[in-house]
């Protein structure tokens, strides 16, 4: 081999070796050293901010958040869709609520989500639907948030903040779009997100089917649907199937607890056992 060619080739490794470098090393190394540095006082100023209870917190839960916001900040990619703005406020915010269903769960972080896409209203999403007759029709519909199963998430900022600014009305869009993620991070969303025995599993499907049927039966009820719900406090989206309801108790543990536990202690139960917090603490 000539000169020539050496130099080419050794060239080109070096270009191979530094991109590699440049891909995959150096944003794992700027990850770990943002998860390793002080939770800055700016970010606690926008939780403060944010989320009304975070001085009811106990200090050993105010911790474990800072934690795992750092940690979810340092891997997920933010991405502002029709002239959405991403800053700190934004990031910090999302952050801060999706944390919450992590709280006592260190080394668990969303693994399988990579992007949180934020426009700035609600949005229209396109889909196509099949009926009962297996026909698909192409449908769009207004949201304030969308789980995918694909490593994404889509929200609506002025929903983040609408839900952040009243904790205690049982919406909040990020602790909805979160428990969806939980629940499809290992597989199909089906309202049960991965729990760690079979016979977890036997009493959750118990538990949680009894409720589903219940709600399902409430919000179906034609001359009484809407007095029904304002005895409930389960918002009946979640009668819509499996993952909803998941999602919407999800919502309800955590805004709710006092009246969850009173109407459904069965439910509670599994939701405390679950999420390893409980929100009584700061409600
Ligand atoms: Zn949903």
């Amino acid at each position: 081999m000539d000169i020539q060619a050496q130099i080419v080739i050794t060239s080109m490794i070096v270009m191979v070796v530094l991109l590699a470098l440049w891909l995959f090393v150096y944003p794992r190394w700027q990850g770990r050293r943002r998860e390793q540095a002080p939770f800055s006082p700016e970010w606690e100023a926008i939780v403060r901010y944010r989320l009304p209870f975070y001085d009811r917190m106990p200090d050993r839960l105010k911790t474990a958040l800072h934690n795992q916001i750092k940690h979810f900040l340092a891997n997920k990619r933010f991405v502002g869709c029709a002239g959405q703005r991403i800053n700190d406020d934004v990031r910090v915010s999302i952050a801060a609520q999706a944390c919450l269903l992590i709280l006592d769960r260190p080394g668990d972080y969303y693994t399988s989500l990579h992007t949180i896409m934020v426009y700035p209203s609600e949005f229209l999403a396109a889909r196509d639907q099949p009926d009962e007759m297996g026909l698909v029709s192409h449908q769009s519909r207004v949201l304030a948030g969308e789980a995918w199963s694909n490593g994404r998430i889509i929200l609506s900022w002025d929903s983040v903040e609408r839900s952040a600014a009243n904790f205690s009305d049982g919406f909040n869009v990020v602790l909805h779009e979160f428990a969806h993620q939980l629940d499809n991070q290992f597989g199909h969303a089906n309202g049960a997100p991965w729990l760690n025995s079979h016979a977890a599993y036997q009493r959750w499907s118990e538990v949680f089917g009894a409720e589903f049927k219940r709600l399902r039966a409430l919000a179906s009820d034609p001359g009484a649907a809407w007095l029904n719900q304002q005895d409930e406090v389960l918002d009946f989206y979640g009668a819509s199937e499996p993952a909803e309801f998941f999602a919407v108790a999800t919502e309800t543990f955590f805004e709710k607890p006092f009246a969850l536990q009173a109407r459904h202690p069965e439910l509670f139960e599994q939701l405390l056992w679950y999420y390893r917090v409980d929100p009584r603490q700061w409600q």
